[in-house]
């Protein structure tokens, strides 16, 4: 096949213990899966069906523990962390029961949605996509992923972020509104899931802004750490 221009590039994120790369497909979020973070925006948290937005397979970044920097996206004010339990789809499939669903993750990682929230809050309040605000490049920093097959499927692990070594968000994944089961069965319905395709699983409470220079430090026990600068 001769392209008419060049290819976008395939993003790709890290497979702890592996050589290979996991190529990303598209990424899917959940919104307020955490009743604590619902709070905080101004909702009630009450188990209403999950809801879903997405960024580009551009917004992926291959973080570490060592320690990557990004860019500080323009046109925001208020550029927010979300730590979030990262799931990858091994394996596709639609309409995909509660009982088999797991049988799809390839892998668990550490992630960020980072948010430019008032450009997302603006929107919101008018009705409009949240597209400007949520789906940008570099908005998806994610950690090696931990194979399914090496470690199984947690259900119960310490999630948390620090800024500048100063905690900001805390809690468990055991606290998430819509389990990691339902959220893929869920999604299956209205979108044939393909290999590839991120699940990003909601925020605990705690989200707030980072500036120029600020240094992040996201973790999941049993899913290791990701250290993240905001360029200055
Ligand atoms: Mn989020």
């Amino acid at each position: 096949m001769e392209y008419a221009v060049t290819p976008a590039p395939i993003y790709t994120l890290s497979v702890a213990g592996q050589s290979t790369a996991f190529p990303v497909n598209r990424i899917f979020c959940v919104g307020r899966n955490y009743a604590a973070h619902a709070r905080e925006m101004g909702k009630d948290p009450e188990r209403e069906a999950p809801f879903f937005f997405m960024k580009p397979a551009c917004a992926a970044v291959a973080a570490d523990e060592a320690g990557i920097t990004i860019a500080y996206p323009p046109k925001t004010n208020n550029f927010h962390h979300e730590i979030e339990l990262v799931v990858a789809i091994g394996t596709g499939g639609a309409n995909i029961s509660i009982e088999h669903a797991l049988q799809h993750v390839y892998g668990y990682a550490v992630g960020l949605d980072m948010t430019r929230r008032d450009l997302q809050l603006d929107a919101r309040d008018k009705g409009r996509p949240w597209e400007f605000g949520k789906s940008f490049a570099q908005s998806a920093p994610i950690g090696p992923l931990h194979r399914a097959a090496d470690i199984g499927h947690p259900t119960t692990a310490a999630i948390s972020l620090t800024v500048n070594d100063a905690s900001r968000q805390s809690s468990d994944i055991d606290q998430l509104i819509w389990s990691v089961a339902e959220a893929i069965s869920y999604l299956s319905e209205y979108e044939v899931l393909e290999p590839g395709d991120i699940i990003m699983t909601g925020t605990p409470a705690g989200v707030n802004a980072v500036n120029p220079g600020d240094v992040m430090r996201g973790a999941i026990t049993g899913l290791g750490q990701i250290v993240v600068r905001v360029a200055q």
